[in-house]
């Protein structure tokens, strides 16, 4: 799949993904510029919200690009961090509780689908990167045989400089 991606002209390519919740009360799709799962967060927002130790992971997508069915049915939830509640908006399912994607009204023209909602076929990722491990219980391995790249917090690297680092950067945003 990443070899797929490569084979496009840097900087011209948006890869459209369908996504759904469990049950399928919400449908979605987007234009993401950065489709590869690469990210393994281990904070608690993502394994309670989600579910699973650092395998929700954020994509990135156009906001513009964004299509909904059965909007309805989603709740927004806002985390709270060091004590206050974060503007980021958590969209959930409140059918069957499936995280589906975030967005900041600080950075309107941007979306974060959740990998896990995703149903189109993601490109493999080449490495993962693994982060918030300051927040990581004992019980989560860490699968990377101590070679890829580990945060105790967020990496300073954006999603689309990492695409952009992998030669994997779709969309224009390049
Ligand atoms: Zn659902
Ligand atoms: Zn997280």
């Amino acid at each position: 799949m990443l070899q797929v991606l490569q084979s496009n002209q840097y900087g011209s390519f948006i890869m459209q993904l369908e996504g759904s919740c469990y049950c399928g009360a919400v449908r979605f799709s987007c234009d993401a510029y950065a489709p590869v799962p690469y990210l393994r967060c281990y904070c608690s927002i993502c394994r309670k919200t989600g579910g699973g130790g650092g395998y929700a992971i954020n994509l990135g997508a156009n906001a513009g690009g964004l299509k909904v069915s059965g909007s309805e049915n989603i709740t927004v939830f806002h985390a709270v961090i060091d004590g206050e509640q974060s503007p980021a908006e958590r969209r959930f399912c409140n059918k069957c509780g499936s995280a589906l994607w975030v967005q900041d009204p600080r950075w309107p023209d941007l979306i974060h689908p959740f990998a896990s909602a995703i149903d189109t076929d993601l490109p493999q990722p080449p490495e993962h990167i693994h982060i918030m491990l300051s927040a990581r219980p004992d019980w989560v391995r860490i699968d990377d045989n101590g070679t890829e790249d580990r945060f105790d917090n967020y990496p300073s690297e954006s999603l689309e400089d990492w695409h952009r680092r992998h030669n994997v950067l779709s969309g224009d945003q390049a």
